[in-house]
């Protein structure tokens, strides 16, 4: 990653997660789990999640090795989903897939994104997107899974 080419303020925030990830650690018999690796890059990451009675995600917690962008991306995954019903955790991998891609958001959704905004810059290295978007296909397919099971 060209770190020169993404604003200070934004590596500032992506290295912050990245050696100081949040929610690490495996959870215990979790309702989603799921798994994934980059092999353009050498990542992997491993998602656990907990739902509450109403079905909301009351914990989730990762491991992962890689570089700072899958990582950091991980990272603000977990900061994010706590709290979140599946269907809003659906919605924000979405939103943080067409940001990637170049869609243009609105104020509202890009509120929704938090942290996730400091990875835009990553749209402009296609090979980094698979990086930054690791943690959330992973989601997604944990997601599925878990419907499946219903
Ligand atoms: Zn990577």
């Amino acid at each position: 990653m060209q770190f020169d080419e993404l604003d200070e303020l934004y590596q500032e925030i992506i290295l912050d997660h990245y050696r100081n990830p949040r929610n690490r650690g495996r959870l215990p018999q979790p309702d989603i789990h799921a798994e994934g690796n980059n092999p353009f890059c050498g990542d992997e990451v491993v998602l656990d999640a907990i739902l509450d009675a109403e079905g909301r995600i009351q914990d989730v917690g990762f491991e992962g090795r890689g570089c700072s962008i899958s990582l950091s991306s991980a990272s603000i995954l977990t900061d994010l989903l706590r709290g979140k019903t599946l269907h809003q955790a659906e919605a924000l991998a979405t939103l943080f897939r067409d940001l990637l891609h170049g869609k243009e958001l609105s104020d509202e959704d890009r509120k929704k994104l938090g942290d996730l905004e400091v990875l835009e810059g990553v749209r402009n290295y296609p090979i980094r997107i698979k990086c930054a978007l690791l943690a959330w296909l992973a989601l997604q397919e944990g997601l599925e899974e878990h419907r499946a099971r219903k």
